[in-house]
């Protein structure tokens, strides 16, 4: 019934531990050096979609380099999330500067980031667009560990670990 390890591929409903580094425009921004690799249910959507496709059949301790270009990462730049707002709407401890992250929060109470993309004498213009939209991303991953799901997981649909959970 169980597969052997030398059997086992990343297949849906396996829980795949993966070991990460996402380089963007030649920067490493994320790595799992740190703070250990991600577990996750393959074929749940948990991770970016580009990425997720990309891991199918790999085994434990196999490598792989996957460039996911936008579409299949986390969307192209929507021209019509920038928005302008006067200078006078920001508290004063925030430096107006173009790069300078800020937390909303919409009418439901949840907050978002967003990035300062220009200012003039009056206004800000404000990207809320995701970070890394319109950006290709270079992920180095290795397989370096993979589970069948249980079937309380298959359900919640994520990965339970040793403690305790929602
Ligand atoms: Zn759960």
């Amino acid at each position: 019934m169980s597969k052997t390890n030398e059997s086992r591929v990343v297949t849906d409903g396996q829980v795949v531990s993966l070991e990460y580094t996402l380089t963007v425009d030649g920067e490493v921004i994320d790595s799992s050096e740190g703070h250990g690799p991600i577990e996750f249910i393959q074929g749940m959507g948990n991770i970016i979609p580009g990425l997720e496709e990309e891991l199918y059949g790999m085994k434990v301790g196999e490598s792989k380099s996957v460039v996911v270009p936008p579409e299949d990462g986390y969307g192209e730049v929507d021209p019509d999330a920038f928005q302008d707002f006067p200078r006078e709407a920001f508290p004063q401890s925030i430096p107006l500067e173009p790069g300078v992250t800020l937390r909303f929060q919409d009418e439901a109470g949840n907050s978002h980031l967003a990035v300062i993309d220009s200012v003039t004498d009056d206004t800000v213009r404000v990207d809320f667009n995701h970070p890394l939209a319109g950006k290709e991303l270079h992920f180095e991953v290795k397989v370096v560990g993979l589970r069948d799901a249980t079937d309380e997981e298959l359900m919640h649909g994520h990965v339970h670990g040793s403690g305790t959970h929602d």
